[in-house]
């Protein structure tokens, strides 16, 4: 057993402390990570407060990683020491159903094993990367390209791939206007990866004072949802909208401007569910689609676009001991746009 360091929350009502634990020891096919860097999803909060139900405690999140390669298992090619590497949200998945033969791993139909708070096959609770190291399977280990930073690539780990996903399953690109509803950590990423694909994109967002940095990420336009006029304006304006909001709002306000065949995409989770009408969906034949994360050959994809278009996270990187200040100026939309833990920070 390989003792580990890292910071978990015993309890959902509790904050995160310190906490020591051991990962297994490094088999035939595995890599060994020192982690360096990982991000704050909002999907952390969600599950180290229980929001969705079935969190499992303790638990270390993090599923935003980057790190460098200490060792390698007897039988691995892909990975040597010193590489610089990075883990998404799974770490393991059947690899034997026809989403995982297809490269669609977070579709696998025996269910992919999360980075945390999933239980493995030994019946061992999985633990994220707020910690100093994780052993991996090779298949589930990404190379992070040397033209991105440690810090600015690992939120693409998981906002990267969970907005580049979406936007190229549905072949959205110069053709297209695309809303993106939420300016967070996913939205800012949306909007980076939706303009390098030439796609016009309007931000729809609760905070005025974004509107300066929808602009400078490189969106065309930046319209208030909580001004009732928005939504006359922009009826019927856009082939997609992307929706990344975290919390409780109306889906139905939002169906309104899409085209007619126009589709809007769910990944924010928000933990109460929205009833829908059927009306702005039945007149005007629109739909309402949801997408988790992507595939590991996808995120490799991702990363190596993101390379070639000069695309990094926009990041505020924070020492392991303010993770959960981090948390709480996350839950009032004050990061710009994402926190990035530096593990060299945890005694
Ligand atoms: P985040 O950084 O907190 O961003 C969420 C944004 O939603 C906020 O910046 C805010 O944008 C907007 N928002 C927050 N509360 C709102 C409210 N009450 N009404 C309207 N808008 C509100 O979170 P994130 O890390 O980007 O994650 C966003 C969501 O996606 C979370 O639910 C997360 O669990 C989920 N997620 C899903 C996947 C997937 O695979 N599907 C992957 C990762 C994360 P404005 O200030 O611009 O309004
Ligand atoms: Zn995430
Ligand atoms: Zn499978």
């Amino acid at each position: 057993m390989l003792p580990t360091k890292g910071y978990a929350a015993m309890t959902a009502k509790a904050t995160l402390q310190p906490f020591s634990f051991n990962r297994r020891e490094v088999g035939p096919h595995d890599v060994l990570i020192t982690i360096t860097h990982c991000g704050i999803c909002h999907s952390d909060i969600h599950q180290a407060r229980d929001e969705w139900g079935g969190s499992i405690f303790p638990m270390v999140p993090g599923h935003e990683i980057v790190g460098t390669v200490a060792q390698v298992g007897s039988t691995v090619k892909k990975f040597k020491a010193n590489d610089r590497v990075g883990v998404g949200c799974f770490v393991d998945s059947c690899r034997a159903c026809p989403a995982c033969r297809e490269g669609s791993e977070q579709y696998c139909e025996a269910g992919m094993l999360l980075t945390y708070s999933g239980r493995d096959k030994d019946g061992q609770p999985t633990q994220g990367g707020y910690s100093t190291q994780i052993v991996v399977n090779e298949h589930y280990v990404l190379q992070i390209p040397s033209a991105l930073s440690s810090a600015g690539a690992a939120p693409l780990l998981c906002a990267g791939i969970t907005t580049y996903s979406p936007l190229r399953h549905w072949g959205i690109g110069k053709y297209h206007k695309l809303a993106v509803v939420g300016l967070g950590g996913l939205g800012h990423m949306a909007v980076k990866i939706g303009k390098a694909l030439g796609t016009e994109v309007t931000v729809l967002s609760t905070s005025e004072q974004k509107q300066k940095d929808a602009e400078r990420l490189g969106a065309f336009d930046f319209a208030l949802t909580s001004q009732p006029e928005t939504f006359i304006r922009l009826q019927r304006r856009f082939d997609f909208i992307l929706d990344t909001v975290s919390a409780p709002h109306n889906y139905n306000d939002y169906v309104n401007l899409l085209k007619t065949d126009g589709t809007m995409i769910l990944v924010g989770v928000p933990d109460k569910p929205t009833l829908l009408e059927p009306f702005p969906l039945i007149l005007h034949r629109r739909r309402i689609a949801g997408s988790v994360i992507g595939g590991i050959r996808e995120t490799q994809e991702m990363l190596d676009f993101c390379a070639m278009h000069h695309i990094e996270s926009d990041i505020e990187v924070i020492p392991i001991q303010q993770v959960n200040e981090a948390y709480e100026r996350v839950l009032r939309g004050d990061v710009r746009f994402r926190f990035v833990i530096d593990l060299g920070s945890i005694k």
